[in-house]
């Protein structure tokens, strides 16, 4: 088997800011959040128009093309802009498309979406945090050090090697202060030798996976729950400490954000490398895998057991598509609808959704019973055409 060039995979590492360089990026991505705002003011404006268009006038919109030439006479108008690197003002607009399409998909498709109308949230400057990106023209490394057009030289920590030529880097700045760039290689598959295995896989809240195969079952894990204490306590003591409306906040209050910044990441960083090591033992032992496409559930007002049930399954799930990817295993994506509904026995449709409480599934056509995520795990076996159903 030879190898082939597939997909992309990202590479992070720390920078080193030096406070010149900290002003610069400040100041680029002061630049490029206007440019998203406007973004979304323009999208904002021909979505309004469209709803109320008088008869005979054209549909207005606000693609890609349209912003790029916004771009174009906002940089030409404004000397400020100009000032500022054209190619990370380009990426946004790019971004803003990506966003914007997204959205626009996932309210056709009825899917949870935390956005009004479809559109893309403004980005406020306390809350959003920088992030610019660099297509291949747009930074170059030289001596180790990165170089971003406009002049930016930052410092890389190279925690480990590049295996190739990046074809982008995006530098961004995380809640906890701290600077990173995140290069794209392309990479090539590392084929796997053939097991004769498939394997179905259903999210859930109590296991993260429950499989058509025992040992592979992923049951919850606890560092969510070890954590939540004291995030409970950096919490409150926010909430003590909120500074008033308009006020700049105390120290006090920095400190707590900053702790709670840090332990979600630490929550972050163990649950990516469960759910690494899970999908490696995984994609190892199958040819074929047919996976539930979940989408978080619940997005707003709920328990923290729930968010974090979400947080690892998206986890998990990434981590699945990216492993199968990079070994050339094919990774079915099933829709979640009636996969609990389902007799994976006989295919008969229940007529109601089964009561979450509810464990085990008993076909009321063909009489069959068994526990209700195994069954759903099968349901997605069948679905994706892998075993005949
Ligand atoms: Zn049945």
């Amino acid at each position: 088997m030879s190898a082939e060039e597939t997909g992309h995979a990202r590479y992070a590492y720390r920078l080193r800011v030096s406070s010149t360089a900290l002003a610069a990026l400040e100041a680029e991505w002061g630049r490029c959040r206007w440019i998203w705002n406007e973004c979304v003011h323009q999208s904002r404006q021909a979505h309004v128009f469209n709803r109320s268009r008088p008869d005979g006038t054209e549909k207005r919109t606000a693609g890609p093309a349209q912003l790029d030439r916004m771009l174009t006479q906002a940089r030409a108008a404004m000397g400020w802009l100009r000032e500022g690197s054209s190619v990370p003002q380009q990426q946004i607009i790019r971004d803003f498309a990506k966003s914007r399409a997204k959205a626009i998909k996932d309210v056709k498709a009825k899917l949870p979406v935390n956005r009004r109308a479809g559109m893309p949230k403004p980005k406020k400057k306390r809350e959003a945090l920088p992030s610019l990106n660099y297509t291949r023209r747009g930074f170059r490394i030289k001596d180790g050090r990165l170089h971003l057009a406009g002049g930016i030289v930052l410092t890389v920590v190279w925690s480990r090697g590049l295996p190739a030529d990046p074809t982008s880097v995006r530098v961004y700045r995380d809640s906890v202060g701290h600077w990173y760039a995140s290069f794209v290689v392309a990479t090539e598959t590392q084929p796997l030798p053939a097991t004769g295995n498939v394997i179905g896989i259903d999210w859930g809240v109590r296991e993260i996976a429950t499989t058509t195969s025992d040992p592979y079952d992923l049951p919850h894990p606890q560092h969510g729950k070890n954590a939540a204490a004291a995030l409970a306590k950096y919490q409150r003591r926010m909430a003590r400490r909120k500074p008033p409306k308009g006020k700049p906040a105390s120290k006090g209050y920095r400190d707590a954000k900053r702790q709670t910044a840090k332990l979600h990441r630490k929550v972050a960083d163990q649950r990516n490398d469960t759910a690494r090591k899970w999908a490696k033992t995984v994609v190892r032992d199958h040819d074929a895998i047919a996976v539930e496409d979940f989408r978080p559930k619940f997005l707003a007002r709920t328990t923290m057991a729930k968010k974090a049930a979400d947080a690892a399954i998206g986890a998990t799930k990434r981590a699945l598509i990216e492993m199968g990817r990079k070994h050339g295993r094919a990774v079915h994506l099933v829709h979640p609808a009636h996969t609990t509904m389902d007799c994976a026995h006989c295919m008969a449709r229940a007529k109601h959704a089964l009561p979450l409480g509810m464990r085990t599934y008993t076909c009321t056509a063909c009489g069959v019973s068994s526990p209700r995520d195994k069954n759903s795990a099968h349901v997605m076996l069948i679905r994706a055409g892998l075993v005949p159903g």
